[in-house]
C-alpha cells in the first residue's frame, strides 16, 4: 500500500512541481544494518521502525552515528529524519559549519533542519543522543536541496507574471474546488497575489470565533484525510497589529473540530519560541490532532509584522507535514470522513495576554468591539507563489 501511494506522489511531483534535488544518504532507513554508517556505542539496529523493519537506536552518551555525504557548495539543503524519543540530528562539515536540531517526542515525528553549505564538497550527517536521553530512534534520513530558483515554479503552462511570482492557480479562484468566505474585497488583487483582510471582509460562520477571509474546499469535495494527497505552498507575508492572532491554514473536520492548524500569533500561550503577548514578535506554530485525538503543538519560528516565510502543508494520505522558517513538524493525524483544507486569514477574537475569548461565537458586532478594545487595526495576510495539488482515491 505504501509503495503504491509513493509512486503516485512521485508522478505528481514530476508533472507539476519543480522537483527538489536530493543528496544521497545511503541506507538512510537502516534496512541494511550498519552499512554506510559509522558508529560510536552505545548504538544498535532496532526492530521498532517508522518504515520498513529497522531503525537506528542510540541508548545514551557518547552514542553517535554518522555518514559522510557528497553535497554542492554554498547551497541550501534541508536535513530530515523520522525520530522517536529525545535526541538530535545535524550536519558537521568539519570546517566550522555545524547545525543541529534537537527534539523530544513520544511518537514517530519528522524533524528537519535547513542550512546552507559552505566551501566543502561533503559533510557528515549525524544522529546523537541528547542530555539525559535513554533510547532514541532514527529512521528515513533525507537531505534535499532547497528550491532556490524563486519564481520559476508553477509549471503546467500557467506561466509567470513578469517576475512577480507565479499565477494564482485557477483551481483556487474559479470556484471548482474552493468556496470563498468573504467576497468583499476579492482576495485576488492581481493574477499572482492573494490578500486576505478579515477586518474588511468581516465574514462570520455560526461557530466561528472571529472574522475570517478564507478559501475552503467545497462541501461536495470533502473526503477522508487518508483518501487524499494534498500539497499547499505559498510565500506568506503577515502585516498585523501587536497582539494579533490568526490561523492561516487548516484541515477542518466535518464537525466543529480541527485536525491541523497553522497559527501566526503574538500571544502569551506557552510552549513557543517567544510566547510573550503584545510585543510584536509573532510565533508561527502548528497544532496537529494525533491519532489518539490529542492536539500536539510545535513551534516553527517567529516573525515580526511585515515579515514573510514560505509555508508548505502536505497531507500524504493522513500523514500531515507542515514546514516553515526552516522547521517542520509531521505526524499521522486523526482521520475524519469529510475533512477539508482551508487557508487565508482567520483573525481570532481572543485577548492574547489573558488567553480569554473576546466576543461571542457567531456575533459579528462582538468581534468588532473585541478588535477595537484590543487595538487590532491591521490584519493583512498576503500570499504569493501559491500552489495547490490535490489527488483523491
Ligand atoms: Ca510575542
Amino acid at each position: 500500500m505504501f509503495m503504491k501511494k509513493n509512486l503516485l506522489i512521485l508522478s505528481i511531483m514530476a508533472a507539476c512541481s519543480s522537483a527538489a534535488q536530493a543528496a544521497t544518504i545511503y541506507n538512510a532507513g537502516f534496512e541494511d544494518g550498519w552499512s554506510d554508517w559509522n558508529e560510536v556505542d552505545p548504538a544498535a539496529i532496532s526492530g521498532d521502525a517508522y518504515q520498513g523493519s529497522s531503525s537506528l537506536k542510540i541508548q545514551g552518551s557518547p552514542g553517535r552515528v554518522h555518514q559522510v555525504v557528497d553535497i554542492e557548495r554554498n547551497t541550501e539543503y534541508t536535513l530530515s529524519a523520522y525520530v522517536l524519543g529525545k535526541g538530535q540530528i545535524g550536519i558537521n562539515d568539519l570546517n566550522g559549519l555545524f547545525k543541529n536540531k534537537k527534539f523530544d517526542v513520544s511518537t514517530w515525528t519528522k524533524v528537519s533542519r535547513t542550512f546552507t553549505s559552505a566551501n566543502t564538497d561533503s559533510l557528515q550527517v549525524f544522529a546523537k543522543h541528547d542530555k539525559s536521553s535513554d533510547d532514541v530512534r532514527f529512521d528515513n534520513f533525507s537531505l534535499v536541496k532547497a528550491d532556490g530558483s524563486g519564481g520559476s515554479t508553477g509549471g503546467g503552462g500557467d506561466g509567470d507574471t513578469g517576475g512577480d511570482g507565479t499565477s494564482i492557480p485557477s483551481s483556487i479562484t474559479s470556484g471548482s474546488i474552493f468556496d470563498l468566505e468573504g467576497d468583499d474585497p476579492n482576495p485576488l488583487v492581481n493574477d499572482s497575489t492573494l490578500v486576505f483582510v478579515p477586518l474588511e471582509a468581516q465574514h462570520i460562520t455560526p461557530n466561528g470565533n472571529g472574522w475570517r477571509h478564507e478559501y475552503k474546499v467545497k462541501s461536495s469535495l470533502r473526503v477522508a484525510m487518508t483518501d487524499t494527497y494534498e500539497e499547499f505552498e505559498a510565500s506568506v507575508k503577515v502585516d498585523m497589529s501587536d497582539g494579533g492572532k490568526t490561523i492561516i491554514a487548516q484541515h477542518h473536520a466535518s464537525d466543529t473540530g480541527t485536525i491541523m492548524k497553522v497559527y501566526v500569533s503574538d500571544s502569551a500561550e506557552s510552549g513557543f519560541d517567544d510566547s510573550v503577548a503584545g510585543n510584536g514578535i509573532f510565533d508561527v506554530y502548528v497544532r496537529l490532532r494525533n491519532t489518539s485525538g490529542n492536539e500536539e503543538k510545535y513551534a516553527l519560528g517567529t516573525i515580526t509584522s511585515g515579515g514573510s516565510f514560505d509555508l508548505r502543508v502536505v497531507n500524504n494520505y493522513g500523514d500531515v507535514d507542515v514546514s516553515a522558517l526552516g522547521s517542520s513538524f509531521g505526524i499521522p493525524v486523526e482521520d475524519d470522513s469529510a475533512s477539508y483544507f482551508k487557508f487565508g486569514n482567520y483573525l481570532q477574537s481572543q485577548d492574547t495576554a489573558t488567553l480569554d475569548d473576546c466576543g461571542e461565537s457567531g456575533n459579528s458586532n462582538s468581534f468588532k468591539e473585541c478588535f477595537e478594545d484590543l487595538g487590532i487595526t491591521t490584519s493583512k495576510v498576503t500570499m504569493t507563489n501559491v500552489s495547490y495539488t490535490r489527488v483523491t482515491n
